[in-house]
């Protein structure tokens, strides 16, 4: 009886544990600290290492070590790595603070990153790379995603955060949307569910105010915005950000003692010196808080950030390449330690990946550093590109030494990297003692393919040729040069192109004006109109200029680049064809290749 009695107890305190999302008071507020850290911005990483990173640690320690409520948040495993790295002593002392609970472990990301422009997988790579050196290092894993500065974010977000573990979503950069699109809300709710594209729900707060916010050594209990954000949200309850921003550091000293004092305060909203997943963590399980509204959607931006997307372009084309190599380069590893037994190159892929996924930071990818920031940024990028391709060349090279490449010519491996059957135009340098008069390539199950030489220089041959290749496969094509082509029904003049598929015509200025589509006898485009490459001229937006493009710019004419024109064929065989069409526009020199295939995927590119 007696054990029951207390099994009861205990059913009765997990019961109330449960329910503990609920006000105590009138009013309830999860103050969240936070000192935010761009990890570039208008400065460098040197920066931030030597100086920003240095006085988070001793500001915060300091507060900790004064006032016995506070709780700070801090976010991205790379500035964890940095303190560890280049403050080991104060290291071991944050380990003590993280390990009484006093610092809080946030945002469970490498870094905190824009979530629009990176793959999911990278997404992910992102939140596992941290959470695996949170759990290494401290013991710890963090629910939550922490973004409180960020450009938009996608409908994937929710997604990705639940299959990682994750509960919650914290910003409120959706304040900055230009227009309201609920009403007169810029926001659906404040707090809620945002559901994804599987179904999949995290809890969400849409608008933790901002982050910069201070309080002056007041009795917070009783403070009328918190009352008034409280109100608005589900179960009177409030969750609101303070701190600094953006060089990290930490809350004032006033706003710590502020939110001591609201803790023991005599006002009507009861005070909770948060961790940023706290609030997540009391609404568990999400299915008994009927109440909490849901969203189901994309929270994107609507004019600020919206240039984020072309700013800085080499950083997307170099984050992109990183992507596709790291999987490559991963792919090719298993294969090969699973057929030859080489030793899977753990470490090198695992450095490569972190090198590059920290600055998927929302204002690195992003394109809104200073220059000199790109400066570190490129070079890392290209590392890991470098690397990433060593470890796919070499594991490609372990697997090829297996294969039977008994052939009558030249045998080239093709390595198929993705996950479908890939049907695609693929260029080999290989070495002949002269040009061949012709080039004939013959498929592993011994028919031609259409091939061609593109150039011949110093004793080697740079040849094109058309594969088809299994998901993640090898396959031994058979290079001749000697020997008649498939049969290729490419035709290329100087200002016509075309293949089965397509016919394309280019008028003097070098502008597409039909295209047809010969499946369906179809013209493609509108009489008298084109394809063409043309330019916005002007984007009046002068205090945000890489974060913006403007609607007035995109609803203007845009203007044609017709100066200094030419056009000329720049390949043409029986593979692929195209016209490189040059035009100038000011100092700007513009070259456009357009191309089409025979016996590629889609049979063009
Ligand atoms: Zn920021």
């Amino acid at each position: 009886m007696k054990n029951n009695k207390l099994l009861k107890t205990a059913l009765l305190s997990f019961a109330f544990c449960a329910v503990s999302a609920f006000p105590q008071k009138g009013y309830k507020a999860y103050v969240v600290s936070n000192a935010h850290f761009d990890t570039q911005w208008n400065w460098d990483v040197q920066t931030s290492i030597n100086q920003y990173v240095r006085n988070t640690l001793d500001q915060n320690f300091f507060l900790i070590e004064t006032y016995p409520d506070y709780v700070f948040n801090f976010e991205g495993g790379i500035k964890y790595k940095w303190m560890k790295e280049y403050y080991p002593e104060k290291f071991k002392k944050l380990k003590e603070y993280i390990h009484q609970g006093r610092w809080h472990v946030t945002g469970s990301s490498w870094d905190a990153t824009d979530s629009n422009i990176p793959s999911p997988e990278s997404f992910f790579r992102n939140i596992l790379l941290g959470q695996e050196f949170y759990k290494k290092e401290f013991g710890v894993q963090p629910k939550d995603i922490f973004l409180p500065d960020c450009f938009g974010f996608g409908y994937t977000l929710p997604t990705i955060a639940s299959h990682a573990g994750l509960i919650g979503f914290s910003t409120q950069k959706l304040q900055w949307r230009n227009k309201p699109f609920y009403g007169n809300a810029k926001i659906p709710f404040n707090i809620g569910l945002w559901k994804g594209l599987d179904g999949s729900e995290i809890m969400a707060v849409m608008d933790g105010q901002n982050y910069t916010r201070s309080w002056n050594n007041e009795d917070i209990s009783n403070n009328k915005e918190i009352r008034n954000l409280a109100q608005n949200c589900i179960n009177k309850t409030a969750f609101k950000y303070y701190g600094t921003g953006d060089r990290g550091g930490s809350p004032t000293i006033q706003s710590v003692m502020s939110v001591e004092k609201g803790i023991k305060g005599t006002g009507d909203i009861e005070i909770i010196s948060a961790a940023s997943d706290q609030m997540f963590k009391d609404y568990l399980p999400f299915k008994n808080h009927p109440e909490l509204p849901t969203f189901d959607g994309e929270l994107l931006m609507d004019v600020h950030g919206t240039g984020c997307y072309t700013s800085q372009a080499a950083m997307k084309r170099f984050n992109r390449r990183n992507e596709q190599l790291a999987v490559a380069s991963e792919k090719a590893s298993v294969v090969a330690n699973y057929l030859t037994g080489a030793a899977y190159p753990s470490d090198e892929i695992d450095e490569s990946w972190k090198r590059f996924v920290w600055h998927q930071f929302h204002d690195d990818l992003t394109g809104t550093s200073i220059p000199k920031a790109y400066t570190f940024s490129w070079n890392d990028e290209l590392i890991s590109q470098s690397c990433f391709a060593d470890v796919l060349t070499s594991s490609v090279g372990r697997v090829a030494n297996e294969m039977n490449t008994n052939t009558k010519g030249i045998p080239v491996i093709v390595y198929n990297p993705l996950s479908t059957i890939h049907k695609g135009i693929v260029r080999a340098e290989i070495s002949l003692p002269k040009a061949p008069k012709d080039i004939c390539v013959v498929a592993p199950n011994g028919e031609k393919v259409n091939a061609q030489l593109v150039t011949y220089k110093n004793g080697m041959a740079d040849i094109a040729f058309c594969a088809e290749v299994a998901p993640i496969g090898y396959a031994v094509y058979d290079i001749r040069t000697s020997g008649s082509n498939a049969k290729s029904q490419l035709k290329v003049s100087t200002n016509t192109l075309e293949n089965r598929i397509y016919k394309l015509t280019l008028n003097k200025t070098g502008d597409i004006v039909s295209l047809i589509d010969k499946r369906n006898n179809k013209e493609l485009v509108e009489s008298g109109k084109a394809f063409r490459l043309a330019l916005f001229e002007k984007n009046e937006s002068y205090e945000w200029p890489a974060w913006e493009i403007r609607k007035k710019t995109i609803d203007a004419t845009p203007v044609s680049i017709t100066d200094n024109v030419s056009i000329s064929i720049s390949e043409n065989g029986p593979a692929c064809a195209s016209l490189c069409v040059k035009r100038q526009y000011g100092k700007s020199i513009f070259t456009q290749y357009i191309r089409m295939t025979d016996g590629a995927a889609d049979d063009r590119y």
